[in-house]
């Protein structure tokens, strides 16, 4: 964890400004609202979709922008659209079922899942303030690990005597933040006990017996491995390629809670990316890297943003030698000076193909033409293997939160201090077009000029006009939606066919021909 230098933006300014702009509201609201549900209004509903398509264009439309991958080759990726409810069985093989159904805890950093009974906490006899270690019960190597680093951490050989142990269940929240997990380096990764299953369930057909029972999707991941074969084929993919996938998911988290952060009902942007073992840890680096590129494209630059590698070491139990497992973290307001996880980058062998290949009974290995020996005629008789996979598993909501909190700012020497610096890209509205005054001809040129605009970039965000008030106090109204550019009609105008162009960020002012804005703007927007 680096120390803050940034100050930390209250929570509490970004959600009364969220709400009172119109970016996101509490689900039904009205009827008191529902914990963990968030609707977005018409600004954040813009916003998102802007996220949305920049991340569809750019990851899944142009192979990463068109970057070659550590082949050498531009990057395949191919969409699809899977449904919420699946076969309950397809949640079975993915260990969601079993896995689901106790109280578990999760650890952050290594991305393993513990039954919240099966932990233990080593500590130091007599220490109540200090570091604990967990292990799991019964498992004495694990046991011993935790003895080690304990005895690192207080400095001393530890006997028999020396160290006591307490159950995890029941700790407080507080005590939590002092344990350093069993897979884990730092402290405080474990989460609280969370009661699973964390699946919504519900019920298929008119009867509703439990033989009925289906659930609602936790993740959109499973989707695409179940029509892996699928698209093999009938899209004339090869391996190295990805599939990806938007999508709303579903968790019935115990404590939902930070505004969006964590929601009961969430949009997730997964990509598994399909490649051989032996190209695993190169196509890895790749993803990592270029998803931190990504989302500092998008403005999140600063030190804000941090790319966490986990330690080799300590990898969940999928992720083999050689490769890992690494988040993009945010440091949200309410995480600060911590960070929180946007997107996971996990090297995932080939764990999810071979349990669908056991639990469905059906082949899912793949026949790559290139690879094997080679034959006598000179071409390599070709090698069947089931596909390591690359996920970048990104969430939609905490991008847009994480988007809102970096774009808020205050600045005093405004007569309204707030104002949301957008990446021109992600804007929900994208110009503003003023008359001056209401009089003149002016109201019926910005008319004309707001119906161009409209037609031009009503695709990507809107374009506001609006006659009432002093064009300060429109300006300021535009600066609080994060609309980057204003254009105003003026007496000059309707002589010299010029407008003036307001940039919502410093504020500055310059004088451009009317028939140039919609170039202007497009230049700017870098859509
Ligand atoms: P966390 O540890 O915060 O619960 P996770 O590691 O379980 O998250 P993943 O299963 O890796 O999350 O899901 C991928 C992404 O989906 C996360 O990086 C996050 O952006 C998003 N996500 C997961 N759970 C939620 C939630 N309850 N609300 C909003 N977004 C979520």
């Amino acid at each position: 964890m680096t120390e803050t230098t940034t100050p930390t933006k209250s929570m509490d300014d970004i959600m009364a400004l969220c709400k009172r702009r119109g970016f996101v509201y509490q689900a039904s609201e009205i009827y008191g609202g529902i914990n963990g549900f968030w609707d977005y209004g018409p600004l954040g509903a813009m916003l998102k979709k802007n996220l949305r398509d920049a991340w569809w264009t750019d990851c899944v439309m142009t192979g990463c922008n068109g970057k070659l991958g550590p082949d050498g080759k531009p990057v395949r990726l191919v969409p699809v659209d899977t449904c919420i409810i699946q076969n309950p069985k397809v949640w079975e093989a993915s260990g969601h079922v079993a896995g689901f159904n106790d109280p578990m805890v999760d650890c952050r950093e290594s991305k393993s899942r513990y039954r919240a009974d099966h932990l233990k906490l080593l500590r130091a006899t007599g220490e109540d303030e200090g570091r604990m270690f967990a292990f799991i019960e019964g498992d004495t190597k694990g046991f011993e690990t935790a003895l080690k680093k304990l005895g690192k951490y207080v400095k001393r050989d530890l006997g028999e005597g020396d160290t006591e142990v307490l159950e995890l269940v029941g700790v407080d929240a507080e005590v939590l933040e002092r344990v350093v997990g069993p897979h884990a380096s730092e402290t405080g990764t474990l989460t609280e006990p969370r009661a699973f299953n964390l699946m919504f369930k519900t019920y298929i057909g008119a009867t509703a017996t439990e033989d009925d029972v289906a659930y609602l999707r936790p993740e959109t991941a499973q989707g695409i491995f179940t029509n892996f074969k699928n698209v093999v084929d009938t899209m004339r993919v090869k391996v190295p390629f990805g599939i990806a996938q938007i999508g709303k998911a579903f968790r019935n988290e115990v404590t939902p809670r930070n505004f969006t952060f964590r929601s009961r009902e969430f949009e997730q942007m997964e990509i598994e990316f399909f490649c051989h073992a032996d190209d695993a840890e190169a196509w890895y680096a790749f993803w990592r890297d270029w998803r931190m590129e990504w989302w500092q494209s998008l403005g999140l630059d600063g030190d804000n943003l941090i790319l966490r590698e986990h330690d080799r070491d300590e990898l969940a139990h999928y992720a083999k030698e050689g490769a890992g497992t690494s988040d993009v973290e945010y440091r949200f307001p309410f995480t600060a000076p911590g960070f929180g996880e946007l997107e996971g980058v996990a090297h995932r062998t080939e764990f999810d193909l071979r349990q669908h290949q056991e639990h469905a009974k059906t082949k899912l290995e793949y026949f790559d033409h290139e690879r094997g020996e080679i034959a006598p005629n000179g071409q390599p008789k070709g090698e069947r293997y089931l596909p390591h996979v690359i996920e970048p598993s990104a969430g939609l909501d905490r991008g847009v939160l994480a988007i809102l909190c970096e774009a808020y700012t205050r600045d005093e020497s405004r007569p309204s201090p707030e104002l949301m610096k957008f990446h021109p890209r992600l804007a929900p509205i994208k110009a503003g077009v003023f008359p001056l005054v209401k009089k003149d001809g002016m109201p019926e040129k910005a008319a004309q000029l707001h119906a161009e605009l409209s037609k031009r970039f009503g695709a990507h965000g809107l374009i506001e006009t609006d006659e009432k008030q002093s064009i300060g106090k429109r300006y300021a109204r535009m600066d609080e939606a994060g609309c980057p550019y204003c254009f105003t009609i003026d007496g000059e105008t309707l002589t010299d066919q010029t407008v003036t162009v307001r940039d919502r960020d410093t504020g500055s002012q310059e004088r451009i021909g009317i028939d140039k804005v919609p170039d202007y703007l497009d230049g700017k927007l870098g859509l």
